[in-house]
């Protein structure tokens, strides 16, 4: 059977083919004078020699779980680059106890009951993508033991109602399971973070997640419609399928955003989209980055929503671009610009997006003669990226990533600060390395931006240079008054600035709610609150 890489992104036979490293070898050779070398291949499970599970009596037989190396390990921790520079150097922190499959609801009930009498501490796990922190079972030691609750057979589909657009699914099934079992109705979920291979929709519920759609279809809160949930107690509770309601605070939102601090998403409806039929994307180009904000910022204030609406500054743009086409260019910000319809043609939409862009001094790649490549490449580096990641991680460099997102009348100057202080962090720690940004959302009110860093690492210290850049970064967004997270949630890692971003009221609401549900304090203890 095929097995997920422990240590790595995608499954044991998957990675990027040796034409692609050699043109990332060059890339970062040329530009960033980083001479990638390989380090030494990850451990086998079996030598990583972890502790013996801790939990003081054994699982009974109404749920299935395992205690094998494998399985440990693989729900030892998520996928950040914390993780997995960890993982592949055979530094496994906190190896769960024991994974629990359950494969119903009563399962899992019968699961958080055994739990609460052994008094350990139980982690609900989807896909295990999380990359804050968000599924390592590091808990206090007053726990017994910690239970990693993993969701995958909870996986089915329960129901399509293609009148109303909705599907109603458990919550450990996976992005391209749900749209398969959508496809024969003509209808798609339309989310695509990119983790969506290997990312689950009870995941995207408790963090909040956020496709590669920038406007309207971006983020998952907007997509859910009713939730089934699992207390630590036991006790289960539904929200009932409504298009809306105004019966008190919404329910849902208790739920949605959750982390697994408040107990378990089971079930979910959710507002699907028929397939397009009719789509176009172009990419434009700018000679400065504040003029394509501007474009961006005027589209969807305009109301036209475009599904793709991605400004690439032009260190992004090159590097997209250089990747694909092995060229290297001078490049400037590029405005990727796509429409999809099921219902009629786009093409008056983009025209007076385009009309919009022109406006603010863009140029359609297609009037400059310039490559579709842009476009092209950064599509196709999107889902290619992860991969990079773990190649990149294995020549021993350091590389990764972090999201905000800022209302628009400090966008460009909060783009250039933290672009600027992650730099200044990325030479002092690496001596040389690269940041890039790109916008990833934009709203009527805002735009959520990502930034890329990478440099080179000193063997054996590149968690050390990578947690001073990752706070120099995050500091940095919190000068500049942008959110910790906009899509990757708080997890354990943003938890030190969540204390500065939100409402003490808030804090003392949603403590409130888990101690009445959660007196022992036990589920997925340490994310969101330091
Ligand atoms: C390479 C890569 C690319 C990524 N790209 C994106 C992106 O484009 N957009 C984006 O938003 N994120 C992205 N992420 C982050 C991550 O994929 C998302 O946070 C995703 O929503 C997590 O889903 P999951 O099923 O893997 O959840 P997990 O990682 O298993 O869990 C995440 C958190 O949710 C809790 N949880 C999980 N399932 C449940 C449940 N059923 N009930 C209650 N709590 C639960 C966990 O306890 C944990 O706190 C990326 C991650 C990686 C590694």
């Amino acid at each position: 059977m095929r097995r997920r890489k422990y240590w790595g992104w995608g499954y044991e036979d998957e990675g990027l083919s040796s034409a692609e490293e050699a043109r990332l070898g060059s890339l970062l050779a040329t530009f960033f004078g980083v001479t990638p070398a390989p380090g030494s291949a990850p451990p086998p499970v079996e030598a990583l020699g972890l502790p013996a599970s801790r939990l003081p009596s054994p699982p009974p037989a109404s749920f299935a779980s395992s205690v094998s190396a494998y399985d440990r390990v693989l729900h030892a921790g998520g996928r950040s680059y914390r993780d997995l520079v960890r993982f592949r150097s055979g530094r496994v922190d906190h190896p769960p106890d024991l994974v629990a499959f359950p494969a119903s609801v009563s399962e899992l009930v019968a699961c958080l009951e055994w739990v609460d009498r052994v008094g350990a501490a139980v982690i609900p796990f989807g896909g295990g993508t999380s990359v804050t922190g968000g599924v390592e079972p590091a808990v206090p030691a007053r726990f017994s033991g910690t239970v990693s609750l993993d969701l995958s057979r909870l996986n089915r589909v329960l129901a399509v109602d293609p009148l109303a657009q909705l599907v109603h699914v458990e919550a450990g099934i996976l992005g391209p399971d749900l749209d398969a079992a959508l496809k024969p109705h003509g209808l798609s979920i339309r989310h695509y973070p990119q983790s969506y291979y290997f990312s689950t929709v009870g995941g995207w519920i408790a963090t909040r997640s956020g496709g590669h759609y920038s406007t309207l279809l971006g983020k998952i809160d907007t997509r859910v419609c009713a939730l089934e949930v699992v207390a630590p107690n036991g006790t289960v509770g539904a929200t009932r399928k409504l298009p809306s309601s105004s019966i008190g605070p919404d329910p849902n939102a208790l739920w949605i955003g959750s982390e697994g601090l408040l107990g378990v998403i089971t079930k979910a409806w959710l507002r699907v989209h028929p397939l397009p039929r009719f789509k176009k994307t172009v990419g434009v180009q700018f000679q400065e980055l504040g003029h394509a904000l501007e474009a961006a910022r005027r589209i969807v204030q305009a109301g036209l929503y475009p599904v793709h609406l991605r400004v690439l500054d032009p260190f992004e743009a090159m590097m997209s671009a250089a990747f694909t086409s092995g060229l290297f260019e001078e490049a400037r910000p590029v405005l990727i610009l796509g429409f999809e319809s099921a219902a009629q043609e786009v093409d008056a939409m983009l025209e007076a997006a385009l009309a919009q862009a022109a406006a603010c001094g863009g140029k359609t790649a297609s009037a400059r003669g310039t490559k579709a490549d842009e476009v092209e490449g950064w599509r196709h580096i999107f889902f290619r990226q992860p991969y990079v990641r773990d190649t990149l991680i294995g020549w021993g460099l350091i590389a990764d990533t972090f999201e905000t997102a800022i209302p628009w009348d400090r966008a460009e100057a909060f783009y250039h600060e933290v672009r600027e202080a992650t730099l200044e962090a990325v030479e002092e720690q690496c001596g040389a390395g690269a940041v890039l940004g790109r916008t990833t959302h934009a709203y009527p009110d805002g735009v959520a931006f990502y930034f890329t860093f990478f440099g080179r690492g000193r063997p054996g210290e590149q968690l050390e240079q990578w947690s001073a850049i990752k706070k120099a970064a995050t500091d940095a967004v919190a000068r500049g008054g942008g959110t910790a997270s906009h899509h990757h949630a708080c997890g354990r890692d943003h938890a030190p600035w969540s204390e500065q971003e939100l409402p003490s009221i808030w804090k003392a609401a949603l403590l409130g709610a888990k101690a009445a549900l959660d007196p022992r304090g036990a589920m997925n203890p340490g994310v969101v609150f330091p």
